[in-house]
């Protein structure tokens, strides 16, 4: 690590990114050129940091499939040129972004480091400051000129997560993002530590892009008095390829006939249903409960221990693929970058 080594910074919107403008007293977006007069400590790291910033920055709110599809073609271009990339984000939807991003970048190599913050960086307590070094460091890290964490990460108040393991669960403490079913991949003290254990290993192949992504995705989170009438409708939105069912515990729903003949109804016309629990922590296990085996009889997917944001993502880049619907359904109970675990 020294002056040769070449991080780019992405700059996508956010908190992170704002101070306060001196005449207007508002806030708004800082300009990456002057990064140094802002946090001038990344000056001591001896890096290249090239810049690109998105136009117009967004509150991460407004992401949407085209801008990952830019996030996903910066990185590409600027793939060889550099060692690794910080995506400057909004907390709101970051866990989102960082998840379809795993899956965007094929034989991913080298770190992608989502961060942000939860204060605007010029104020004095801003946790951005803290976030932007950390992220940097790890973004450089590397043993025999191996990166030390070669996928797609989310580094946030002194830790490491992959980023499609990660929920955004607080809105106000600096400890916002949970990991609930995988370990940090780094923690960040006197030195950081990585878990080298529980971080993807490089595969040396040549980066691949998927920028087809679909959306006819909805997600239907279960109730209990959960009415007909709102499954039916959400079962049967024109042009729907796949819902993902927010389940009970470890994948349950109601027993009553009603529901799983829904439910059938919809997979036989092809409609995906993909089970993910309603807990941050833990897994569904079809058939555990008597409420669960109807729905692994009629061909409900398991999703195991994904988190919803990831399995969104999943759910967008398969379908954009060009996969038969039965390799879909194949894929989603397989571990395609690390985003669940198959016991
Ligand atoms: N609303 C902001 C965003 O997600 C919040 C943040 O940056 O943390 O863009």
């Amino acid at each position: 690590m020294g002056k040769d080594t070449s991080i780019l910074i992405i700059y996508t919107g956010g908190t992170i990114g704002m101070i306060r403008n001196k005449k207007t007293n508002a806030y708004e977006p800082f300009d990456l050129d002057h990064l140094y007069s802002h946090i001038p400590v990344l000056k001591e790291f001896n890096f290249h940091l090239g810049h690109y910033c998105f136009s117009p920055l967004i509150d991460s709110s407004d992401m949407n499939p085209a801008f990952w599809m830019e996030l996903a073609q910066v990185i590409f271009d600027n793939y060889e040129s550099y060692d690794g990339f910080v995506v400057l984000h909004g907390t709101d939807t970051m866990s989102y972004s960082a998840s379809i991003l795993s899956f965007m970048l094929e034989n991913l190599n080298k770190p992608v480091i989502f961060t942000g913050s939860q204060l605007p960086l010029s104020l004095i307590r801003s946790d951005g400051r803290e976030n932007f070094i950390n992220a940097v460091e790890m973004a450089a890290a590397e043993i025999d000129e191996t990166p030390i964490v070669p996928e797609v990460a989310i580094c946030f108040e002194n830790k490491l997560f992959r980023g499609n393991r990660t929920t955004k669960y607080n809105a106000e403490d600096f400890d916002a993002f949970l990991s609930g079913n995988y370990p940090p991949l780094a923690e960040v003290g006197i030195k950081i530590r990585y878990n080298h254990n529980y971080i993807r290993k490089p595969n040396f192949k040549k980066l691949k892009i998927s920028k087809n992504l679909c959306n006819a995705v909805a997600v239907l989170k279960l109730f209990p008095g959960m009415a007909r009438s709102v499954v039916h409708a959400t079962l049967n939105i024109p042009g729907l390829k796949a819902v993902i069912l927010e389940t009970f515990g470890s994948g349950n729903a109601p027993t009553e006939q009603w529901f799983l003949e829904e439910l059938d109804s919809a997979i036989k016309k092809n409609i995906i249903i993909y089970s993910v629990t309603q807990c941050k922590e833990g897994a569904v296990e079809l058939g555990l409960y008597n409420a669960s085996y109807g729905m692994g009889e009629i061909g409900v997917i398991s999703g195991y221990d994904i988190t919803t944001e990831a399995a969104i993502a999943k759910m967008m880049y398969l379908l954009g693929s060009d996969m038969t619907i039965e390799m879909i359904k194949k894929k989603l109970q397989l571990s395609l970058r690390g985003e669940l675990t198959v016991e």
